[in-house]
């Protein structure tokens, strides 16, 4: 069968480092908090119509992760629970509760940045997206601007346990 849809994966078009650039900012603004560095944004008709990042730890709120926040801030934004045609960009692959939030909004499209080995729910553990139950195609591009997407997590885990020993330290004089 001839996949109709073919030209969709055609990513020329669809500015991808330029959406995936503005959630690493975020995520970078994730990490200035001391939460998990996680940025994302959800593009529609060209434009950012939602932006979050990653905040459990500072809104206690478990479910405070980037997408789940970008998602909510476009819903609000355009007044519609469902945001068909959109596209979500986050710099880390997804986990399976925010695999589950994009096909309740019936997104189009999800770009990650670096995968996720040990929650990723898209390609790494269970894959959401490829449920045939789930009854929504989302289209999905992995590895986009991997290498900065890693890096900023590098650098605030390594920060992170500089802290923590240096704590230490300080606890044992
Ligand atoms: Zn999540």
């Amino acid at each position: 069968m001839i996949d109709q849809n073919n030209n969709h994966h055609d990513n020329s078009g669809h500015d991808d480092e330029r959406w995936m650039s503005r959630a690493l900012s975020l995520a970078a603004k994730a990490g200035e908090i001391n939460e998990v560095p996680v940025g994302a944004v959800v593009v529609l008709n060209g434009e950012i119509v939602g932006e979050g990042w990653n905040q459990p730890i500072s809104a206690c709120d478990p479910t405070a992760h980037a997408e789940v926040m970008a998602l909510r801030d476009a819903a609000q934004r355009i007044g519609n629970y469902r945001l068909v045609d959109a596209t979500l960009y986050v710099t880390i692959e997804p986990c399976t509760m925010c695999a589950g939030a994009l096909v309740h909004a019936r997104v189009a499209r999800v770009v990650y940045g670096a995968c996720e080995p040990k929650a990723g729910s898209v390609v790494s553990n269970a894959r959401v997206f490829d449920q045939q139950e789930m009854n929504h195609h989302v289209e999905v591009r992995g590895r986009v601007m991997e290498t900065e997407a890693t890096e900023l997590m590098r650098t605030f885990f390594k920060r992170r346990r500089a802290e923590k020993k240096a704590v230490r330290v300080s606890e044992s004089r």
